[in-house]
């Protein structure tokens, strides 16, 4: 395991072809718009090196037999699999965003299982391949960004049948030593922070897609691939002088990036899957399924920041003896323990796969994620509820430190005598921060479209409930033959 500092030391030594509000960054670590995201997965290094989360932050490898940090882990049964949603909660509540690092760590779970099974099927190697990959991973403590999401063009039509065949990542050249491929992952959360790009297909797939079906890891930085990095309410506000209170939260963040493969070079023994369009289907669906189970772990996380902080800026207005008030921050808590409810029940009720690490619940994992997409919103809607207009009519911090309005603010904007004006902005701030600012990306709209929108929720749980044996309970009860 490295330090918080070594991993930001490795980090200076990428290379990355990246692009921020239009003009090229050479230096990404100190960049004052992506130094917050990159301050949050240093804390999933930070945090495994205090001895009191050892039990959450570092399991015992399967491969090696080595301590590890759990983010590289390939989780080996239930219980491991609630520990991660335990851990993915703690880094949400310490960092109040994104901590991005989950990604890898389920495409690993998810890459992991299928080739093996594709083996079995195929008399491929893909499985020797990963396991050598992954045990470089682990041994170096990299970061991994898992790349699922293509741009998909046309929704009606297949990848092949696409009038555009770059708008799903493909193969465009076989070589004797590997293959180049060209196309793009969007929203790819963590890919400026990360050493390594572990690529997956997007969705199942039929023989004529077998270009498309294509799996394989380098690194982050390779030669070919270019980063556009995603636009954040409020970023800009990051690069103001001395900006503190407006920001909301200082020091943490997430990010999103278009990752641009502009015919990059693949070795051979770092393909997972190419050309087994049968086991496409497979790879997704397990991704999806590690990755709804995770936000039951970082949303409840975040939304335990949000709850408090909404609890402060109540009392800072001397409004918390209210019982609706009371009342509301129930539900928001209700609905908050519901979702991490969700996280734990798909992790006690996973199973071992073939390859011996274990899988979440798929259908748990699914009405996991479906609520997800429902309850940080309504949780959103009570924070601003309490907190009032005044989030977001609030003068601007550089008005705050004009020593002519400075008093006028300090005392029209005053709840509570006992509390500054001051901390009254920032827990507003970092309420605006959480619902609509920087920080929504990774709460509110992620929790929307994060590891599949909605319908692709519903239609899991439409494959994974057994119809026909509810049907037979009914027919037992009411005495129906046949
Ligand atoms: Fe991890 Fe949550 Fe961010 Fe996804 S949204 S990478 S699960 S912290
Ligand atoms: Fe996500």
């Amino acid at each position: 395991m490295i330090s918080k500092e070594q991993y930001i030391e490795s980090l200076r030594k990428m290379n990355f072809d990246l692009y921020v509000l239009g003009e090229k960054v050479d230096n990404a670590v100190d960049n004052p718009i992506i130094r917050p995201s990159l301050n949050s997965i240093a804390a999933t290094y930070e945090v495994a090196e205090d001895e009191q989360y050892a039990d959450l932050m570092t399991a015992t490898s399967s491969l090696t037999g080595k301590k590890i940090n759990r983010f590289t882990h390939l989780h080996q049964n239930p219980e491991d699999l609630v520990k991660k949603v335990k851990m993915l909660r703690l880094l949400g509540q310490k960092t109040g965003s994104c901590f991005q690092r989950c990604v890898g760590m389920d495409a690993a779970n998810a890459v992991f299982s299928t080739t093996f099974e594709t083996d079995e099927a195929y008399g491929t190697d893909y499985h020797q391949r990963f396991i050598k990959f992954w045990t470089y991973i682990q041994d170096n403590d990299f970061v991994v960004d898992g790349a699922m999401t293509d741009p998909k063009g046309d929704r009606s039509k297949s990848p092949s049948a696409q009038e555009d065949p770059d708008l799903y990542l493909r193969v465009v050249e076989r070589r004797e030593d590997g293959v180049v491929v060209r196309g793009c992952k969007i929203h790819q959360t963590g890919m400026v922070n990360s050493h390594e790009v572990l690529v997956m297909p997007t969705v199942a797939m039929r023989p004529a897609d077998k270009d498309y079906a294509i799996s394989f890891a380098v690194p982050a930085d390779s030669e070919g691939i270019l980063l556009i990095y995603g636009r954040q309410s409020c970023d800009t506000r990051k690069l103001e002088k001395d900006a503190d209170i407006d920001l909301g939260n200082q020091e943490f963040g997430g990010h999103e990036t278009i990752v641009y493969f502009n015919d990059v070079f693949v070795p051979n023994e770092r393909i997972f899957m190419d050309g087994e369009t049968d086991f496409a289907g497979m790879m997704v669906e397990r991704f999806a399924g590690y990755h709804r189970q995770s936000y039951g772990g970082c949303k409840a996380g975040v939304g335990d920041v949000l709850i408090g902080a909404t609890a402060l800026a109540v009392e800072y207005a001397g409004a918390e003896k209210a019982s609706h008030v009371k009342d509301k921050i129930i539900e928001m808590n209700h609905l908050n323990e519901t979702l991490y409810s969700c996280g734990l029940a798909c992790s006690g009720a996973g199973k071992n796969t073939k390859a011996g690490n274990c899988l979440v619940d798929l259908l748990l994992a699914n009405v996991c994620k479906q609520n997800v997409t429902r309850f940080p919103y309504e949780i959103t809607r009570l924070a601003e509820d309490l907190a009032g207009g005044l989030m977001v009519t609030m003068p601007s911090e550089q008005d705050y430190n004009n020593p002519k309005l400075r008093p006028i603010i300090e005392k029209y904007l005053k709840g509570v005598a006992s509390v500054s004006t001051e901390d009254r902005m920032r827990i507003l701030r970092l309420i605006e921060n959480i619902t609509l600012g920087a920080a929504a990306v990774g709460y509110r709209t992620e929790s929307m479209h994060g590891a599949g929108s909605p319908q692709a929720q519903r239609i899991m749980i439409s494959r994974q409930v057994n119809m026909n044996e509810k049907k037979q309970l009914a027919k037992n009860i009411a005495h129906i033959k046949n």
